[in-house]
């Protein structure tokens, strides 16, 4: 695998590429571990989950540089990510063992009933390169402390990120074959969960991968949790704070240069404010810095791969042919690497890649809603289901609006946005399943009744 520096063009690591076989060894390995991990108590699981946490702690600077040159992630949005993925260790080494305490049910008297929660042996992840850290560290955080082992295939582009994440469990303390990182390409992944000796696979990404997965999971009757796509609906009532709608718009829909599934990617915007928010937001768009990545000031770095910014300009095109009209952006920029301006698009064509396909670079799409009814019907017309925003004053109508948003999350006054302590996850074509909190942890173990008379 060669690594190429999304901002420069430059080769900076070549790594050698594991194939099927090594994934069978690995395999083994991880069925070693797995005994006496799974019988480990606990508490010493925590533990080790609390080294991880110390280790990103002291390493902050180093790995987010990796991140950065890997896939062009603005450093001091690497350096956020880095601090969260240390909040979500800490989180779980701290909480697992409440999480996952045996449940008592009431039974007839004399007889005892409860639940416990055991493992299911090998996990197989396989991960984006957007949030190269904090999408892994959200598999094995749990997972692995619930008494899992882990083996990781992580995104073509970012071995160096893989790499260091495996290193980072093993100097934690990590027994050898816990958590494993194998350089596969994609197209190993169906063998490898088709092997009796995989319980269980998590993914996250594009519709397209997992589907695949959950073909293969369904065939082989495996467990399975779907992180997919999204295209966010960011609804702005009549009523709403227009700078802080506008401002915290610009960021939702644009940090991490934009690739986020969780981005604000649908701006839908009472006719009553619609002109006057317009504006605003092309003036947030306009003030963001798009640059080297490695600045300290740079808001939007470059996109992490050539032909990820093309097929983006390509889904900006079509929809501009359509009868889209840019506000501001839509060309790439006349530089070195893959950078895409901020960019918003209006009087959306029904049907155009900006209405229907995710748009996964900082291009919002705004649709002017002629009334609240009209706002939410937009807001669910789409084929996915990852998170909404909803904008106003009242609290209680953004409360009654939210329960009518068909979504797995709605930010009332707020960006969408992932944290340990509540459950993540989409519906529809955003996938199933939740991470993160108490029902993240519980995905993959078994959940067992004991009932004794
Ligand atoms: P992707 O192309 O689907 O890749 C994701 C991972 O799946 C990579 O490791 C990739 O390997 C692998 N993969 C691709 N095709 C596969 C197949 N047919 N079978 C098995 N594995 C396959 O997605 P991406 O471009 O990296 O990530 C962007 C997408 O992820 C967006 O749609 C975004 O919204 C979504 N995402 C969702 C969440 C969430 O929490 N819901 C979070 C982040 C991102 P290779 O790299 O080797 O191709």
């Amino acid at each position: 695998m060669n690594v190429i520096n999304p901002a420069t063009g430059d080769r900076i690591e070549t790594y050698e590429d594991d194939d099927i076989g090594d994934a069978k060894e690995g395999l083994e390995t991880s069925m070693d571990a797995y005994e006496s991990w799974r019988t480990r108590p606990l508490r010493e699981r925590e533990l080790l989950l609390s080294n991880v946490a110390d280790i990103l702690g002291e390493n902050t600077e180093k790995y987010a540089e990796l991140m950065t040159r890997e896939m062009g992630k603005p450093i001091s949005q690497a350096r956020g990510e880095i601090e969260k993925c240390e909040w979500l260790c800490n989180h779980y080494a701290e909480h697992a063992d409440a999480y996952l305490g045996d449940d008592y049910h009431p039974s007839p008297a004399g007889s005892a009933a409860k639940t416990s929660y055991e493992p299911l042996g090998v996990v197989l992840a396989v991960m984006p390169w957007n949030f190269p850290f904090w999408q892994v560290f959200r598999f094995a955080a749990p997972y692995l402390t619930a008494g899992n082992v882990g083996i990781l295939k992580h995104a073509s582009n970012v071995p160096g990120c893989a790499k260091a994440i495996e290193e980072i469990f093993r100097d934690a303390g990590y027994p050898e074959g816990v958590f494993q990182s194998l350089l596969l390409p994609s197209s190993s992944v169906e063998d490898l969960l088709a092997d009796d000796r995989v319980k269980a696979a998590t993914l996250t990404g594009s519709g397209p991968a997992g589907r695949a997965i959950a073909s293969t999971a369904g065939e082989h009757l495996k467990k399975t949790v779907l992180e997919l796509g999204g295209s966010d609906p960011f609804v702005v009532l009549d009523d709403a704070d227009l700078d802080d709608a506008a401002e915290t718009g610009a960021w939702a829909r644009n940090q991490n240069s934009g690739q986020s599934c969780i981005a604000a990617k649908r701006f839908i915007v009472h006719d009553d404010v619609y002109d006057e928010f317009v504006d605003r937001l092309v003036d947030e768009f306009d003030a963001l810095t798009v640059g080297d990545p490695m600045d300290d000031d740079t808001d939007i770095g470059p996109q992490a791969r050539v032909d990820l910014m093309e097929e983006l300009h390509e889904q900006v095109e079509e929809s501009v042919d359509a009868g889209a009209t840019v506000e501001i952006g839509g060309e790439p920029l006349d530089r070195e690497g893959p950078f895409y301006p901020p960019t918003i698009l209006t009087d959306i064509p029904e049907g155009s890649p900006a209405d229907t396909e995710e748009l996964f670079g900082p291009v919002a799409s705004v649709y002017r809603a002629t009334d609240e009814e009209d706002a939410i019907e937009t807001a669910n017309d789409t084929e996915f289901g990852l998170g909404a925003s909803i904008w106003t004053q009242d609290r209680d109508r953004g409360d009654r609006l939210a329960g009518r948003i068909n979504a797995g999350c709605v930010y009332v006054n707020q960006l969408v946005k992932s944290d340990p302590r509540v459950p993540f996850g989409g519906v529809k074509e955003s996938g199933y399943g939740r991470e993160l909190s108490e029902i993240g942890i519980q995905e993959f173990v078994n959940r067992k009744t004991i009932w004794v008379e």
